[in-house]
């Protein structure tokens, strides 16, 4: 996991309570690392090199599994499971998983549908190729996550404004380590795809997916920024519907070479057809996972750390609650179910960043909290935090959980409790 993670707490948590004995491979400083007496400092940046440290270190010290924690590492542990001989993702999957463009080469190339779609250096004259575009259509970071530098445009005057805007984000990047990649200097151009945004979290194992649950996203998302609000599950979609999402996942995990272990996959949905935006070898981001527990009764964490054990963790899905414990097989997770009760709803929000400027604080959290059907309400920033909306920002201040009976009342406590959250910013003025 790199140093930066926000998925470590609930991971190392779940290792915890099923008494796993755990080695942190993380891009401490060798320096730090020896004082602090931290075993496996890895250069993450370098993934044959971070591949080998922990390939050395698999020789002293047997491993049996390993659990990329971000993104970012999912090359690396899908590198050294090969060489270690552990059930691993494909590394060209990991890869692809990451880099929009190498993932969209992959699913066309297996007949999944895609919009049109084409990758460009930023040195490129970008008022010829703004008249070469069929519009609307959107511009991306080939490499960047989070919504961050996703940027619609309606109008040849609408994409060099955008190209520009996403070239001073490539550039600027004072935040990440210069990365090798050239794809980390490109912008991706797809065709804008109408439609209902759905996410869906799931486990693959051994090249079957397993869906533990399928989101819809109330809000429309129709750009020119794209923030993640409101995920609820389960999906209002009809059933015939979500079928066709669970399909093309499926589809499209076995096409890019996913096969073990945690997928996240972004659709849309339009008139029926489900249509990928993006496909993930990673868990939800963020807190979010919290949701999954809610209907789950054991946290996501701790089923990708089973997954990764070999351990059974088939008959998991966020709507196996409403079977009898007995159906759900003798792996340890039949505890947690109670025969018979129905999973209800829930949902989370990302609480969206409106405007930019030094995070001070958020007035109205008490009254967010006691808003019936709200779980929890957490801020994750801290006071004095730089907050910058998208498409140049990254993250969200916090996040509301909620439960209820009903994903369309979920959906209203949720934007209740956020009708009584006030945030407050001290703006910077530029000099
Ligand atoms: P990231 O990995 O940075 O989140 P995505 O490719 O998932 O980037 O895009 C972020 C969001 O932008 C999506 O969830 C979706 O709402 C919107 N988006 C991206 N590509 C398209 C597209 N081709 N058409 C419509 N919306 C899109």
């Amino acid at each position: 996991m790199p140093t930066t993670t926000y998925r470590a707490h609930p991971f190392l948590e779940a290792a915890r309570r099923m008494n796993l004995e755990v080695v942190v491979g993380s891009d401490f400083c060798k320096v730090l690392a020896e004082e602090w007496d931290v075993p496996l400092s890895l250069r993450l940046r370098y993934v044959s090199q971070a591949v080998d440290e922990i390939v050395d270190y698999a020789r002293e010290h047997p491993l049996d599994a390993i659990v990329p924690v971000d993104d970012y590492t999912t090359e690396i542990a899908a590198r050294a499971c090969k060489v270690l001989g552990l059930p691993h993702n494909s590394p060209e999957a990991a890869i692809a998983a990451r880099n929009k463009y190498r993932m969209r080469e992959m699913l066309s190339a297996a007949g999944i549908w895609c919009p049109c779609f084409a990758r460009f250096d930023l040195s490129l004259p970008v008022e010829e190729i703004a008249l070469e575009q069929r519009y609307p259509c959107v511009l991306k970071p080939v490499l960047l996550s989070g919504s961050r530098g996703v940027i619609r445009a309606d109008s040849p005057d609408g994409f060099i404004e955008a190209f520009r805007r996403i070239g001073r984000i490539l550039e600027s990047a004072s935040d990440r380590p210069p990365s090798l990649d050239p794809d980390a200097h490109r912008i991706m151009v797809e065709s804008y795809m109408p439609g209902r945004e759905v996410a869906l979290e799931g486990l693959l194992n051994d090249g079957r997916l397993c869906v533990l649950a399928l989101f819809d996203k109330p809000d429309l998302l129709e750009g020119p920024f794209f923030e993640e609000t409101i995920y609820v599950t389960p999906s209002r979609l009809p059933k015939e519907t979500q079928e066709a999402v669970s399909d093309t996942v499926q589809r499209a995990s076995t096409a890019v070479g996913l096969t073990e272990g945690p997928v996240h996959a972004e659709l849309r949905v339009h008139h029926g057809e489900a249509r990928i935006i993006e496909i993930a070898g990673r868990s939800i981001g963020g807190l979010c996972s919290r949701v999954l527990e809610y209907g789950l009764g054991v946290s996501l964490e701790e089923l990708i750390l089973r997954h990764a054990l070999g351990q059974d963790v088939d008959g998991v899905d966020r709507n196996a609650q409403g079977r009898s414990g007995a159906d759900r097989g003798t792996d340890g997770l039949d505890r947690q179910v109670e025969a018979g009760k129905n999973p209800g709803a829930a949902g989370v929000m990302m609480l969206p960043v409106p405007e930019g400027g030094l995070f001070q604080g958020y007035d109205g959290v008490e009254e967010a909290k006691k808003t019936p059907g709200v779980e929890d309400v957490v801020v994750t920033a801290k006071e004095g935090d730089m907050l910058t909306p998208l498409p140049e920002g990254a993250g969200y201040p916090g996040f509301i959980f909620a439960k209820g009976d009903e994903p369309g009342q979920v959906e209203q406590v949720l934007r209740k409790a956020h009708g009584r959250l006030q945030m407050r910013v001290k703006t910077v003025l530029a000099t």
